[in-house]
Parts: structure tokens; C-alpha cells; sequence
């Protein structure tokens, strides 16, 4: 069995799901080919704002509006003189306004509301285009990702539980009845023992694809993306990219890490587990090769690779008594950080400060340095550029740094990270 993953520009208009849809079938198989699909286009962005508890910055009435026209467009454009794909949108939709109506607008529940809200980007891009290729005469089946994939109640970053989702898999419909040429189910959604949504995090559909190869033992996963492969870098900060044809599992771990935005953090760990290839593939030239991770030892072909972090801020923590920045102070800052859930990018302590450079959302940082400053003085620099040079030259870095002045730098030997003055193309 195969996995195949479509994100929301692959099928944000008509046209991009009848694109989607001859790559399917290209490859179709005797084998069921499993389809994870996300929300169309910018739909998750959109339900953000009908989420109870958030104020959102356009009128509600009129972004519902824009959902449903969006959707019902899409959906008359594939299928003309069709009401069962209208009617299918439509009640969807109005499930979507249930569920709106029953939940409590309150900051407690926000997490769980945004699941129960979002979820439903992709529950409807999967009807659509389940719909739409048993209209082609494609033998479809839709899966509700929520019955598969097993989550623990964290909503918003909803924690596998892998061995209920590996028997769910192993029991589902497809598997049983094994019939069917394409399985479609939503990418970022999973469900609770107590049948509540959750999602998986932004950009989680890449790792949905990876939790359902590696429970279905898939013999490879491949990701259908707007760029001809795992690039160099990001083209749109960088004018002069390189794809990489092959990159082992543990190098396209780090570069996520670090921030490469081609997958997401968490795919790359379950299908190594099982050796399972995954490809990246442009949707735009599919007949190209595009890029595979696997059991390689070096990248191919062996160049820098480049990593941008934009909208950072830099804080330099420093007490406020005679104490040094030791393990006592930093085991507070740690606290304050693992509470309020901040992931740090980058690192570095003296004896008399420590610095951290972290994603500069104000929601998360105002609070921070609220909670620092009753017990250290806090210094920050805003509108920084974390970059990360894998494979680096000296050379390379003056280019990138490009006279800039450098706040924080470390290096190891494959890799040199920079915070410096942000700056738009390279
Ligand atoms: N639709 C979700 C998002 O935009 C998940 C995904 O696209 O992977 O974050
Ligand atoms: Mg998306």
C-alpha cells in the first residue's frame, strides 16, 4: 500500500483538485492507495476566526459566507448539475453552525473549541474530492480520520496513541474490505476515546500521512507539494535554490526541526522506525522525480542548506541580585518557558546572562517577560532573523550575513546559527 499526502494549495480551487485528481489516478494500483487531504487553500486560517473565544479581526457573518461560497463553487465547478455534492457541502456546514452554537466561548475551553471548529477544513475538502472521484469512476472510499487516528485529549497537539490507532487502522473498513482502489481521510485530525476532535498541530497532514504508513506497514509516502522537492532553502526568501535528491531520515529530522517548512517536525520519526521511503514531489510537474528521504548516508548533492526563521526575538535574561546564571536560575527560566509552552530556537549563557532566541508571538512572549522580570532584569532585540547553515563556508555565511550585524552565533561542525537585523531576499 502507498500513502499520498495533498496539502491546501494543491486543492485550493477546482482546477488544483482536478489536478490532484489525475495524479491519482496516474497511480492507481492493485493495491488501495490511501489519500490524506488537507483543508483547502487558507481554509484553516479562516476557521481560526469562527472559533467561540476568538476575536476575530473580520466579521464573523461575512468570513461564513466566504467559507461556504468557496466550497460550494469548488464543489458545482467539478460536478455541474449535480445536487448531491451541494447537498453533502451543505450539510457539513451547517453541522460546522452546530457546532459553533454548542460551545462555550470561554479561554478554558479555547483549545478544545479550535478542534471541534477547524477539523471541519478538512472534513469537507475530503467529501468534495471523495465525491468527486467516484464521479470519475474511481472506486472512493471516504474514511473519517477521527475513527483511525487515536489521540489522548491534548487538544490542538493531540498525542498519538499508537497502539488503539494501530488496531483501528487494522480493523477499518478499507482494510477488511479491501475493495476499494482509493481511500480518502483527512490529514491533522484524529479522535478521543471520548469521540471528541482533536488536530495534530498546524501543518500536521504530513504527519498523518506518516502515522498511517507506519500503521499500515506503507511502502512509501509521498508528499505533493508546490516546489519541485526538498530545496536548499526557502525560494521565498532565497533566489538561487538546489534540490537535494536524497537526504537521510536523520538530516530531514534536523532540517524540520531547525525550521525547514517543506515537512512537518513530527513525519520523519514513524516511517524511519519502519524504513519506509518518503518522497516529496512537485504537484505542478508530477512526472519529475522530486526529492527521497531514507536510509542515505550523506545528502545528495552535497551543498548548504539554509534555514530562515523570521519574526524572532532575542532576550537576554539577567538576575537581578549577585547570583550568576547557574543551574539554580536556569531551572526557573526553564519552568516559565515549559508553562507557558515556548519552544526555544536557540540558546546561549555567561556567567552573567542567558539568552534565548524564540518565536516572537505576542500572546506567548508578553507573558514571558512579565513572569521574568519579578526575578531578572530582561533585555530584547525584535525583528530578528534566525538563520541556520547546514554544511557551511565561511564564505557562505559572509554572503548570507551580508554585512548585517551578528547578535548571537554558535556553530558546531556542520552547522552555524545567526540571529541578526532581519532582511527581505538574499
Ligand atoms: N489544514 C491544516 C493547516 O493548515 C493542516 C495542514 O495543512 O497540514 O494547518
Ligand atoms: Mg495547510
Amino acid at each position: 500500500m502507498k500513502v499520498f499526502k495533498f496539502g491546501g494549495a494543491s486543492v485550493n480551487s477546482a482546477d488544483a483538485v482536478r489536478n490532484m485528481a489525475r495524479i491519482v489516478q496516474n497511480h492507481l494500483e492493485s493495491e488501495t492507495l490511501v489519500v490524506v487531504v488537507s483543508a483547502m487553500g487558507k481554509t484553516t486560517n479562516l476557521l481560526e476566526n469562527l472559533v467561540p473565544g476568538t476575536a476575530a479581526n473580520e466579521d464573523k457573518a461575512a468570513l461564513r459566507r466566504q467559507l461556504e461560497e468557496y466550497h460550494l463553487s469548488i464543489a458545482k465547478s467539478l460536478i455541474p448539475n449535480e445536487e448531491g455534492i451541494v447537498d453533502k457541502v451543505r450539510g457539513l456546514l451547517s453541522r460546522l453552525d452546530g457546532t459553533i452554537a454548542s460551545l462555550t466561548p470561554s479561554e478554558e475551553q479555547y483549545n478544545f473549541n479550535y478542534d471541534q471548529v477547524v477539523s471541519f477544513g478538512e472534513l469537507i475538502s475530503t467529501t468534495i474530492i471523495a465525491h468527486y472521484l467516484n464521479h470519475l469512476g474511481i472506486n472512493t472510499l471516504w474514511q473519517d480520520a477521527r475513527q483511525l487516528i487515536r489521540t489522548d485529549d491534548h487538544y490542538r497537539e493531540g498525542r498519538v496513541k499508537w497502539v488503539e490507532t494501530q488496531q483501528a487502522i487494522q480493523n477499518s473498513e478499507f482494510i477488511i474490505h479491501n475493495s476499494y482502489s482509493v481511500v480518502i481521510t483527512q490529514g491533522f485530525i484524529g479522535g478521543t476515546s471520548s469521540s471528541f476532535t482533536t488536530t495534530l498541530g498546524r501543518e500536521g497532514s504530513d504527519y498523518s500521512a506518516s502515522i498511517l504508513a507506519y500503521c499500515l506497514g506503507a511502502k512509501s509516502v509521498t508528499i505533493w507539494k508546490d516546489v519541485p522537492g526538498f530545496l536548499n532553502a526557502d525560494p521565498k526568501f532565497f533566489s538561487d535554490t538546489v534540490k537535494i535528491s536524497q537526504i537521510p531520515y536523520n538530516e530531514a529530522i534536523e532540517l524540520a526541526y531547525y525550521g525547514a517548512s517543506v515537512i512537518h517536525p513530527k513525519t520523519v520519526k514513524p516511517i524511519q522506525n519502519k524504513g519506509i521511503p518518503l518522497y516529496i514531489k512537485s504537484f505542478i510537474t508530477p512526472e519529475n522525480e522530486g526529492s527521497s528521504i531514507g536510509e542515505y548516508k550523506t545528502i545528495v548533492p552535497e551543498t548548504p542548506l539554509y534555514i530562515f526563521a523570521n519574526n524572532q526575538i532575542l532576550l537576554s535574561i539577567l538576575p537581578r541580585d549577585y547570583s550568576f546564571i547557574a543551574e539554580d536560575n536556569l531551572q526557573v527560566i526553564f519552568g516559565i518557558l515549559n508553562d507557558l509552552g515556548i519552544k526555544v530556537n536557540l540558546m546561549q549563557n555567561s556567567a552573567l546572562s542567558f539568552s534565548i532566541c524564540i518565536n516572537n508571538n505576542p500572546q506567548l512572549v508578553r507573558p514571558l517577560i512579565d513572569r521574568l522580570k519579578s526575578m531578572f532584569r530582561v533585555r530584547y532585540n525584535e525583528n530578528l532573523q534566525l538563520i541556520t547553515i547546514r554544511y557551511y563556508t565561511q564564505e557562505v555565511i559572509d554572503r548570507i550575513v551580508a554585512g548585517r550585524p551578528i547578535l548571537l552565533e554558535q556553530r558546531s561542525r556542520s552547522t552555524e546559527q545567526l540571529v541578526v537585523p532581519a532582511t527581505s531576499m538574499i
